[in-house]
Order: C-alpha cells, then sequence, then structure tokens
C-alpha cells in the first residue's frame, strides 16, 4: 500500500477521468496502468485565488478492481467496537446524555462495565416534538429543548465533527462509531466532516439500541439532584423524585447549560471555578456572498459545497473569532429555560438553506467583568441572556440589528431577510451588550473584512446572544484520577465541567473518564 498527496481543481475532482490522470502524473505511471486507489482524506483550499482539493490518495493493490473509489470515495471501515463485552460487576452512573455521556457508555460497555445513563431530557423521537413546540409556542420546556434530551446539544446541531484536540484520544474511534452507527462514511475522508442535523437523531438512537442491546440501562425525564456521598466518596446520584441510583463511579456530562449543578455544588461547599468564556453574536449572510468571497468569485456553486469560514482576531487584548460556521444553516432558539433569549446555529446534510450562520465571539475572563468568585463569568452571561430576553418583549425571538447598522451604532430602522427559527425584532445590540464586547466585535468585523472583503454588507445580520459557546464555570478534577478533589468515585466530564468544547472533545473527554474508572478498578483490585 502507498499513499501520496494530489492537488486538484475543482472541475478536476469533479471528473473521474481527470482524477485518474493527475493520479497517474504523480506515480510516473500511464493511467491504464494504475493500481485501484481511493481518496482518503480530502480538504478545500480556498487561500489562494486557485481553488484546489487537497487529497491523499492510497493505492492499494489489496482491493479489487471494482474497489476503486474516487471521488468521494468511502473510508475503509475497521469496525472497533464489541458492545457484547461480558459484564464485570463493575457499574458507571452516567449522568447526561450527550456527546461525552453516550461515547462514556459505548466505551464503558467495551470495556466490560454496565453503563447507566440518567438523563433529564426525552429520547430523541419525543424530544423533536418538544422542538417544535419550543418554535410555535415560543415556551421552554426547561428538562426538554435545543440542549437538553438524548444526544444533549449534540443531537440538533450541525454536527461538524473537527477538533483541535488530537492529544486527548483517539478521533478516529470516534469517527467510527458514528460511523458504526450509521453516519456517512466520508466522514472519515473530510477533514472538515459534518454529519447534519437531520441525520443526527437516527445515530443517537442507534447508539441507544447499542447500549441496551450491550447490557446498558437508560433512565430518561430523570434530572438529578444530588449525589450519594458516603465516607468522602460518591456512590450514586439522588434523582429528582428523591430516588436513588448507585454504583461503582459516577461521570457528570451534564453539558455547560446545566446551571442547576452548579448551584448544587455550591449549595453542597463543593468546589468549583470561574472559567473564561467567549459571549457575542450571530452573523447571518447569504450563502451565494460567502461562495463569492470564499471562491474568489468564480462560479463554483455547482463544483464545491457551500463554503466555510474561519476567522479570528485581537482587539483590546481579547480574542474575537468564528464559532460553528454553519454554511446554508439555521439559527435557532437556544435557550434552556424561562426569561432567557440564547442563539446557536445548525443545518442539514445538504447545507441548502441559502443562508452562511456563524458565531462571532470575544473571550471573556473575570477580570473583565470584575466579580469575584466561581459564578461571576455565570452571572455575567446571565444577565446578557435576560436582558436580550428582555429587548424581545419577553419571549424567544431574536434581538437583531444590521451588521452595518451596529458597526455604526445606530438601530437597524429595517432587517435583513433571516433563516432564524422564530421572529427576529430590531433592537440596538450596540446597547444591550457590554461595551466592551460591543469594541471588540467593531474591531473583529472591520478586521474580518480586511480579510474577508465584502463580510460588511448591507445584507448581514447579527442576531443575539450567542453565549453558550463554552462552559463559564469549570468543575475541578485531579489531573491523574480526573477525580473530583473532594469527591472520590466523581468524574467531572465534557463541556460543562470544563474539559472540552465540542462534540468530538466531549466524545474523547467520556472515554476517558471511564478508561481511567477501569484503570481505576484495575489498580484496587491487585
Ligand atoms: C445548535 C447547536 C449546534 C452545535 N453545533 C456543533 C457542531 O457542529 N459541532 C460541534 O462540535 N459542536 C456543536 N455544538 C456544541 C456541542 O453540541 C456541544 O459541545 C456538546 O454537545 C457537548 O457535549 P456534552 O456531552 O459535554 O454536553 P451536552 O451535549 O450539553 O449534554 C449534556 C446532557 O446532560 C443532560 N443533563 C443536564 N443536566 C442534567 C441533570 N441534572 N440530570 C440529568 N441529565 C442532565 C442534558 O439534558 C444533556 O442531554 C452545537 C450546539 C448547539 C446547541
Amino acid at each position: 500500500m502507498k499513499q501520496i498527496q494530489i492537488d486538484l481543481t475543482p472541475e478536476e475532482y469533479a471528473s473521474e477521468a481527470a482524477v485518474r490522470c493527475a493520479v497517474a502524473r504523480a506515480l510516473g505511471s500511464r493511467p491504464g496502468d494504475l493500481e485501484p486507489f481511493r481518496i482518503t482524506r480530502r480538504s478545500i483550499d480556498c487561500r489562494r485565488r486557485n481553488v484546489l482539493y487537497h487529497c491523499t490518495i492510497e493505492i492499494n493493490d489489496g482491493l479489487g478492481a471494482g474497489d476503486v473509489k474516487f471521488p468521494g470515495a468511502s473510508a475503509v471501515m475497521q469496525p472497533c467496537s464489541s458492545f457484547f463485552a461480558p459484564h464485570s460487576s463493575r457499574t458507571v452512573v452516567i449522568v447526561g446524555a450527550g456527546p461525552a455521556g453516550l461515547f462514556a457508555a459505548l466505551k464503558a460497555l467495551q470495556l466490560g462495565m454496565k453503563p447507566v445513563v440518567v438523563e433529564r431530557g426525552k429520547p430523541v423521537e419525543e424530544r423533536k416534538k418538544d422542538i417544535v413546540n419550543l418554535v410555535r409556542t415560543k415556551e421552554v420546556n426547561p428538562d426538554s429543548n435545543w440542549c437538553f434530551g438524548e444526544g444533549g446539544a449534540g443531537t440538533y446541531s450541525d454536527g461538524k465533527l473537527y477538533t483541535r484536540s488530537t492529544k486527548r484520544g483517539d478521533v478516529g474511534e470516534v469517527l467510527r462509531l458514528f460511523v458504526e452507527h450509521g453516519a456517512d462514511p466520508d466522514i472519515m475522508v473530510d477533514v472538515h466532516a459534518h454529519i447534519g442535523t437531520d441525520r443526527l437523531p437516527a445515530i443517537i438512537a442507534r447508539m441507544r439500541e447499542s447500549i441496551i442491546k450491550g447490557g446498558g440501562e437508560y433512565h430518561f425525564n430523570t434530572r438529578i439532584t444530588d449525589l450519594i456521598v458516603k465516607d468522602g466518596r460518591v456512590r450514586g446520584v439522588v434523582t429528582a423524585d428523591g430516588a436513588g441510583i448507585e454504583g461503582d463511579a459516577v461521570v457528570l456530562a451534564t453539558g455547560h447549560s446545566a446551571r442547576d449543578i452548579y448551584e448544587l455544588f455550591a449549595r453542597r461547599g463543593w468546589r468549583l471555578e470561574a472559567k473564561p468564556f467567549a459571549l457575542g453574536v450571530r452573523v447571518e449572510h447569504p450563502q451565494e456572498l460567502i461562495n463569492e468571497i470564499q471562491y474568489h468569485g468564480k462560479g463554483y456553486s455547482k463544483l464545491l459545497p457551500p463554503a466555510t469560514y474561519s476567522l479570528v482576531t485581537q482587539v483590546g487584548g481579547h480574542g474575537v473569532f468564528s464559532f460553528c460556521m454553519c454554511p446554508g444553516g439555521v439559527i435557532v432558539p437556544a435557550a434552556t429555560a424561562g426569561g432567557q433569549q440564547v442563539v446557536n446555529g445548525m443545518s442539514n446534510a445538504a447545507r441548502n438553506s441559502g443562508f452562511a450562520n456563524s458565531g462571532i465571539a470575544v473571550t471573556v475572563s473575570p477580570e473583565d467583568v470584575g466579580g469575584e468568585g466561581w459564578h461571576a463569568l455565570l452571572d455575567f452571561q446571565k444577565a446578557v441572556e435576560q436582558r436580550m430576553f428582555e429587548a424581545a418583549g419577553g419571549c424567544i425571538d431574536a434581538p437583531s440589528q444590521r451588521l452595518v447598522d451596529f458597526l455604526q451604532r445606530r438601530t437597524s430602522s429595517r432587517l435583513n431577510r433571516s433563516n432564524y427559527m422564530g421572529r427576529c425584532v430590531s433592537a440596538p445590540l450596540h446597547e444591550i451588550l457590554p461595551d466592551f464586547v460591543v469594541d471588540c466585535l467593531i474591531g473583529g468585523f472591520k478586521d474580518f473584512d480586511r480579510r474577508m472583503h465584502g463580510f460588511i454588507t448591507e445584507d448581514a445580520s447579527l442576531l443575539a446572544v450567542e453565549s453558550r459557546t463554552s462552559s463559564p464555570v469549570r468543575i475541578p478534577r485531579d489531573k491523574e484520577t480526573l477525580q473530583h478533589p473532594q469527591l472520590q468515585g466523581l468524574y467531572p466530564c465534557g463541556e460543562g465541567a470544563g474539559y472540552a468544547g465540542g462534540i468530538v472533545s466531549s466524545a474523547l473527554d467520556g472515554m476517558r473518564c471511564v478508561e481511567r474508572i477501569s484503570v481505576s478498578a484495575v489498580e484496587k483490585n491487585s
């Protein structure tokens, strides 16, 4: 087996004959003499005027001629999981069925332990109805919404599967598990892999089937309100109806919106820490405009996927960056309780809504908000979300402003068309957002426009508030044992505990916590 890297123009990439010629050229052979090959990695590079596909090609004489695959090649699947491993007598209670919790449960089964998943929300099938209801009635069910319920914030997310946290574990294993549960195998090939909101619920439901088939257990509609602690060791969880669920270890993967969990820790005197996070707005453009900027005005709309961007700059000592960019996407109301207004973005697999949206966020540290203690940033986040709710007239309509008006610090007298799942209302975001956030966003947008000429346009809108980018609180854990310093047997995990950001890194953290539980069990027994 041999690997080569080649660059292909979009026109070449779209033609089987041209790909064959390019591979033959790179190998110094004739197209007719080529061994079977497939594309195993691909990304689009639009930094220069000539847009290129960077491809890794695997030439493999172990493949039959019928296995030749290009373009859009699928990955070679090597099953990585066995969900029928014999059980040890150990039970791991996993609180939260988001990516961290689900991958923790799958890993527990691989390692022969029984996962008991405790989730405040409903199975995906029922959760969908609450989301439809949320959009229709503007009433937020605090246990079943865009963040809470089976699959967590990852279910109705965009399903972009890239991460910078390659050192935290085997990203390939996460991707393979997604594919084994129904994701398109091309996610193993694309550097910027994407599943899509329309495909995720079925994948999450299949993961549940695997977990149950392997001997795991689920408790839906079960919010945990306390931990069972005996002699400084966590023995299980207490649920809202006062019942107890016991286990040998507890993985706490409740996500960054479970404010009741932080309050529980504060009430019980268990340690929490403030953690820098980011807050800003969601910017929305016509997708065609982003395509034109990124693909240098070339009419690539049929040959290339809807264009993305990733921008980062520094303004006044703050990072300003694009976050969760959704080409062909939709903006959604992501509040988890009444009295809050929060936006986020997602897209279907086809990414064909005609709108591009992205979070544009400003880093916020405890010093910026002048408060002290673990809750300083949480209080700040809550206050901005509440102000946005009030600006929308006491509901989850989205306070909006045209980008050009925001830069001029004037209220928009008219709004652009938007793909927000709800109504947009004109609001002076430059007055409602904290001053330092406004200054940083203005500086950031100007810099982004220098790099993506046309980013600032009459057609761009801002919707608020993008405040759930990451957790403003950390639940501390020991670097080695991964357990809370005061609570043996408790593994704070995933985004809500402050150890991950995004689907893949949360999944990796879930698996890592369970691997650590397994190692502790071996150490204890030896
Ligand atoms: C609209 C949207 C789009 C997104 N798009 C992307 C994307 O494209 N790519 C990406 O990488 N990330 C994306 N994200 C972020 C990603 O979804 C999160 O980073 C990820 O889901 C965090 O995983 P987690 O398991 O740590 O927490 P969560 O997914 O938040 O899961 C926590 C779970 O715990 C449950 N829970 C909370 N409190 C309790 C309790 N007291 N008792 C029992 N259960 C409880 C919740 O119901 C929830 O199911 C998106 C998020 C949203 C909202």
